[in-house]
């Protein structure tokens, strides 16, 4: 949980930010993409959300979630591997050593503002 509070920190940031250079007063949706390989959980997200957006420009705005798909490269055979968690063998040669590429992160996507 405390993962997800300090992400929905990080989205009401950017929020901000947008807010000033883009100069809008509310945001009424907010699209976030969230890799595979994060370990978010939708439902505590949402739950951070809805609690650090009290108050701000993004109260009561609505959360969409995309789920991003995982990527690493094998740094043994350069194989790009789909990986379902943050440890794995590639799927070419069994090496460990991959190197994640995408799907760590949570990203804003979108935002719909007024
Ligand atoms: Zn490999």
């Amino acid at each position: 949980m405390m993962h997800e509070m300090s992400l929905a920190e990080n989205v009401l940031q950017i929020i901000e930010e947008s807010a000033r250079t883009q100069n809008f007063q509310r945001v009424r949706i907010v699209v976030l993409e969230i890799g595979k390989l994060s370990a978010v959980e939708p439902d505590a997200m949402r739950f951070c959300f809805d609690a650090v957006m009290r108050g701000t420009l993004a109260e009561g705005a609505e959360l969409q979630l995309i789920e991003t798909p995982g990527l690493a490269v094998c740094l043994a055979c350069g194989t790009e591997v789909e990986m379902q968690e943050q440890y794995g063998l590639c799927q070419n040669c069994a090496s460990p050593r991959l190197k994640i590429t995408a799907g760590d992160q949570v990203r804003v996507k979108d935002l719909a503002v007024v």
